[in-house]
């Protein structure tokens, strides 16, 4: 069992903004992904840009969503260079062969390259499912284009098992039956995002919570988003309680790695692919 890291896009953002009371000044942040290779399968955790993102950004009712991409997070982007499926190859996978991708949520920035991996299942929690596919979803952070029904995407919706119990979570999904991809409930930043524990057989054990912060500041000192940036993307009330979760699940378990698909720190603290952990 392997993990690799990939970003598809950077973007440079005035951290003020992302952590309350921090300095304006801009700091770039990565779009990250990460894929695993587990008993011979390959298990993507969201899809970052894909190849369709600047067609998608044109239709009139994302303007908002084109916008904060622009001017809020200033992303340098290159279709034919940074999507997945022109980086795996590069690192000796097919994008054919994965065979599942488990999204956080379904926001632009993570849910855009799905229709990159036609023979791949995609795990999305029901109620993301639910909300990202509500007739005012274009009003949030999400393009439903990304995950059109009508091109045969199999999607599987998922909930937490009430009552299973994992690390303090009162629910949790063991998605393979083998304690190896766990997921969580976060709500917040997006109404139904799912965090996932990945553990290797090393012992080592990574919480992938999406968005639920992007600083390391944020969960370090349990420091929220600014005011505007909750109201920006429409973060529901619900942000600040898994936040301070996460923050003393961080302290709880300090062996636990946690990290956003945002984390500044990476490449760095972890390198991006071809280099792995295991
Ligand atoms: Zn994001």
């Amino acid at each position: 069992m392997k993990i690799y890291f990939f970003a598809t896009a950077y973007s440079r953002v005035p951290k003020g903004l992302f952590v309350k009371g921090a300095p304006w000044k801009s700091v770039q942040f990565p779009i990250l992904n990460a894929l695993i290779e587990h008993n011979g399968d390959l298990i993507l955790l969201d899809t970052g840009l894909g190849t369709r993102i600047g067609e998608e950004m044109k239709l009139p009712q994302y303007r908002a969503q084109a916008f904060f991409n622009r001017f809020v997070m200033r992303t340098v982007f290159d279709a034919g260079r940074d999507p997945l499926i022109h980086q795996l190859p590069a690192n000796g996978f097919d994008h054919l062969a994965v065979k599942y991708v488990i999204l956080s949520h379904l926001h632009w920035d993570h849910a855009g390259g799905m229709r990159d991996f036609p023979n791949a299942k995609f795990i999305v929690g029901k109620k993301e499912w639910e909300a990202a596919t509500a007739s005012d979803s274009h009003k949030h952070a999400y393009i439903s284009e990304q995950y059109d029904l009508s091109d045969n995407l199999d999607i599987d919706l998922v909930s937490t098992v009430p009552g299973q119990s994992f690390l303090g979570f009162p629910d949790s999904l063991d998605l393979f039956g083998d304690g190896r991809f766990i997921l969580v409930d976060l709500p917040g930043h997006s109404e139904g995002l799912m965090g996932v524990f990945v553990t290797l057989p090393s012992g080592k054990r990574f919480l992938f919570p999406g968005d639920s912060f992007y600083f390391p500041e944020n969960l370090e000192g349990n420091a929220p988003k600014s005011r505007l940036m909750q109201k920006l993307v429409h973060e529901k009330n619900q942000v600040n309680e898994t936040l301070k979760t996460l923050h003393d699940l961080a302290k709880a378990e300090p062996d636990l790695e946690i990290v956003s698909y945002h984390d500044h720190r990476i490449p760095g603290r972890y390198q991006l692919a071809p280099v792995y952990y295991e």
